[in-house]
């Protein structure tokens, strides 16, 4: 593994590419991951894409698992999408005025969702910053208690690593990030009810708000537990602590109206604050947080909770993101979720052929295969996975023209653009890649 020997051909302009960029950037990247030190070798370069594919410096093409990490549920370069960009481009790329795309981005938003006001930002890591500062605002409160494997973008109090005991406060989860930002926040298990109650008992008083993905998407695709946001929602109630769900990932995504669409919408709960991502930019810098109407009013200029964005709201950005939601319709949904079954029976079914330990665990019509027996209920058994394993068969993958996350912990993503030809290439290279695994 870790080669980039195979196949696919030379990379000989990836790599060309990858040691002028580490000559001016740290890593060569500008997001960790997709450096490939999970996996090793070079990353490719991609020079364009549209549906399904990808198509790379040396030009390889490949069919694309990545979606840009979740946003391209329609697949890339959909034609309406840059149609209306491009319209939108040309009118203007930013005035720091309202405008019409942001808002009726806003409405879909609202109208897709329980959130009774939505605050458009640029990033996820954005949206959850400013939901926990809100938070805190709101109950006037400090204590944020997070999941362990639940990642809610790079902030702070968010980047902290579980302290020695259970409902003991965090240390910080990087160089840079003060003790006294970490210190505010408790990481507990996730799918561990034990812990949060308490968690809660040891520290109620002083929690601003839980914060969780609405079904974990980072540490591989871990679903919650039946009823186990509802208890969540419930504790919070009972210490009048915030409930919030991150949907960045699942929202607009594992379902139309994300992951709440499948379990709090049936199961008659509501967060107090969400944030949202990806999807709703439609592959551009667009998130947003929004909830209860009383709480979002204490948002400036309503409140005194200060939040703001040179960019927030962009004309580009929402109106790729509205066309985007605007185009996904049941259909697409249905299509996401059929491609998806087939792609997971195939992998499993490669997998066990060739003798290699694995788990496919879905949320909504977002999946994983984790290279470890299951069921994978928490970060700690995520860990347990062979990494080695997934990092031979992302190599043989790739070398056949298929692009998975270079990392074990994510979700594959599948776009309605995912069409049969796609899936007869992915079907095509599973089983050599599962002999490289074992
Ligand atoms: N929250 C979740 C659940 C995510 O998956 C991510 C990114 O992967 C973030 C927040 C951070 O979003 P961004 O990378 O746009 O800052």
């Amino acid at each position: 593994a870790g080669t980039d020997a195979g196949g696919a051909g030379g990379q000989a302009a990836s790599r060309a590419l990858f040691e002028r960029a580490l000559a001016v950037t740290p890593g060569g990247v500008n997001s960790p991951v997709r450096a490939f030190n999970g996996v090793g070798g070079t990353p490719r370069f991609i020079t364009s894409a549209a549906g399904a594919r990808l198509t790379d410096a040396d030009g390889h093409e490949y069919v694309d698992l990545i979606g840009s990490w979740g946003p391209m549920l329609l697949g890339h370069a959909h034609p309406e999408v840059v149609a209306a960009v491009t319209a939108a481009a040309a009118r203007g790329t930013s005035y720091g005025t309202p405008t019409v795309p942001e808002l009726e981005l806003a409405e879909e938003i609202v109208a897709r969702t329980p959130v009774e006001r939505v605050r458009l930002v640029s990033s996820g890591t954005e949206a959850t910053m400013s939901a926990i500062r809100l938070a805190r605002g709101f109950t006037g409160r400090d204590v944020v208690v997070k999941f362990a494997g639940c990642y809610h973008g790079h902030v702070d109090a968010l980047l902290a690593s579980a302290g020695s005991g259970l409902a003991t406060f965090a240390h910080s989860g990087s160089p840079g990030v003060p003790e006294s930002a970490a210190g505010e926040t408790v990481v507990l298990p996730y799918n561990d009810r034990d812990a949060v109650t308490a968690a809660f008992a040891e520290h109620g008083p002083r929690i601003a708000c839980l914060i969780t993905e609405a079904a974990a998407g980072n540490m591989g695709v871990v679903p919650p537990d039946p009823g186990f946001n509802r208890f969540l929602s419930e504790t919070c109630a009972a210490h009048g602590a915030l409930f919030v769900t991150d949907e960045v990932m699942t929202g607009f995504r594992a379902s139309a109206r994300g992951y709440w669409g499948i379990d709090g919408a049936v199961e008659g709960w509501t967060p107090d604050l969400m944030t949202f991502g990806k999807v709703m930019g439609g592959g551009f810098p667009a998130a947003a947080f929004g909830g209860r109407a009383d709480i979002m009013a204490r948002l400036s200029p309503d409140g005194p909770v200060y939040q703001a964005g040179t960019l927030s709201g962009n004309p580009v950005a929402t109106t790729a993101g509205l066309t985007t939601l605007r185009l996904a319709t049941p259909e697409v949904y249905e299509h996401v979720a059929k491609a998806g079954e087939i792609v997971k029976q195939e992998a499993s079914a490669a997998l066990s052929a060739a003798g290699v330990p694995h788990h496919v665990q879905s949320a909504g019509t977002m999946f994983s295969v984790f290279f470890r027996e299951g069921p994978v209920r928490d970060f700690d058994d995520a860990s347990g996975q062979d990494l080695t394993a997934y990092a031979a068969f992302f190599h043989a993958m790739l070398d056949a023209g298929v692009h998975l996350p270079p990392s074990a912990y994510e979700a594959w993503f599948l776009s309605a653009a995912h069409d049969d030809a796609a899936l007869e290439t992915i079907a095509a290279a599973l089983p050599g890649a599962a002999r490289a695994a074992a």
